[in-house]
């Protein structure tokens, strides 16, 4: 099968590899017939998370016609069109009991905090990913959801990730009637983040970016304030002044650990390595918060430790949720609103871009070229797939 090969920073190519094969009773094989670049990928793809190993697809954000089943798989049948969760996990543990899919206990021996995530290095299992014609999906009965047939596949690949991880960062702030919630980063998870914001309830969103074009777009997209940081001295204050000398209600950090903004931060963070990534957005979002206010954490940081303002934190007497999205669990809310039509996910796609383009695609990405909100890669031969031909259709 063709697959996305990891080279090293900054460089992956498209490169013929064995097909999996199922390994586990409970194992499916999917062919891919979306896989987005993430994000997140771009730490991946930059060198930034412990032991990337050469070799390794990546892609956690994918959708696939199920092609072959386990012996002991009975929740999905040979020809089934799946979106499946990021998450890797086992729905029994102790933590999936709890619904905290991404903190599953049983499907990732490299850790204890983080679970397991599909082509996101072996510090998240170990697991190859979905950017490929074919993907290995374990404990098959649990992750992958079918499709409902009036869902398009593309609003569909935006549920495994991007749209469930924005809406659990909302979720996290516990918004309340009229809020003032401060979303940072305009990226796709940003841009849920703020949608997910006015559906739970928020009086006014505010978006922080630097990048001029995704401003636009989720001003235009999500009906919300922006901020570009780059034209403000101190953010706390701006935000301050914004909101009658109190601060938000709600801070969200949709950034994580390379974030742009702070020289320091950026030095010790990104470039020394010092922390587990620069923490700007962290400290942006506690001195920006109101006292008593929740600040949520979505954004990628490191296993290893950040030096944040915690005293602040604690003086302004913050709550701060955070965590991995446990997609699953957000699903049968999200298809509801997808169908009731209050969003439609797909309109953050603004390229198409065939795997064997892979390298280019990653680039592009990267470079934020071309306006690009969010890449899609498209397998040889999806097309041409009677499942998906349908629903173009
Ligand atoms: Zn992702
Ligand atoms: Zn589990």
């Amino acid at each position: 099968m063709l697959a996305m090969d990891y080279r090293g920073p900054y460089r992956v190519r498209a490169k013929h590899k064995p097909d999996p094969v199922i390994e586990h009773p409970n194992d499916a094989i999917v062919r891919v017939t979306r896989s987005c670049i993430c994000g997140s990928d771009l730490h991946l793809y930059h060198g930034l998370v412990p032991d990337t190993r050469i070799g390794s697809t990546f892609g956690h954000e994918f959708t696939g016609v199920v092609e072959d089943v386990g012996s002991s798989v009975q929740n999905l049948k040979v020809g089934d069109h799946v979106l499946v969760p990021f998450n890797i996990f086992c729905g029994s543990c102790y933590f999936c009991q709890k619904e905290l899919y991404s903190n599953c206990h049983n499907v990732n021996p490299e850790a204890t905090a983080v679970g397991a995530i599909y082509g996101y290095s072996h510090t998240a299992g170990g697991y190859d990913g979905g950017q490929a014609e074919l993907v290995r999906i374990p404990m098959a009965d649990v992750g992958p959801t079918v499709i409902p047939k009036d869902l398009h596949v593309e609003d569909a690949v935006l549920l495994t990730d991007a749209f469930p991880t924005g809406y659990q960062a909302a979720e996290m702030g516990d918004i309340e009637e009229g809020d003032t919630v401060v979303v940072f980063g305009a990226g796709p998870v940003g841009i849920f983040a703020a949608k997910s914001a006015w559906l739970m309830g928020a009086g006014r969103v505010i978006v922080v970016d630097h990048v001029e074009y995704r401003l636009e777009f989720i001003k235009n997209y999500a009906q919300c304030e922006v901020v570009n940081f780059k034209e403000v001295a101190d953010m706390a204050i701006h935000i301050k002044k914004m909101t009658d000398g109190l601060g938000a209600d709600v801070c969200i950090d949709c950034v994580g650990c390379e974030a742009a903004g702070n020289a320091a931060q950026t030095l010790t963070g990104r470039y020394l390595k010092l922390q587990a990534g620069a923490a700007t957005v962290l400290h942006w979002a506690i001195n920006s918060v109101r006292k008593g206010g929740t600040v949520s954490i979505v954004g990628v940081y490191g296993p290893t430790f950040n030096a944040i303002p915690i005293g602040n934190a604690i003086n302004k007497g913050l709550t701060m949720r955070m965590n991995q999205a446990s997609v699953k669990r957000h699903l049968p809310r999200l298809i509801e609103h997808i169908q009731a039509g209050r969003i439609i996910p797909r309109q953050i796609i603004t390229h198409r871009i065939p795997l064997e383009e892979v390298a280019d695609a990653y680039h592009l990405f990267s470079s934020k070229l071309d306006n690009c909100i969010k890449t899609v890669l498209i397998p040889p031969g999806a097309y041409s797939n009677s499942v998906v031909a349908k629903e173009e259709a």
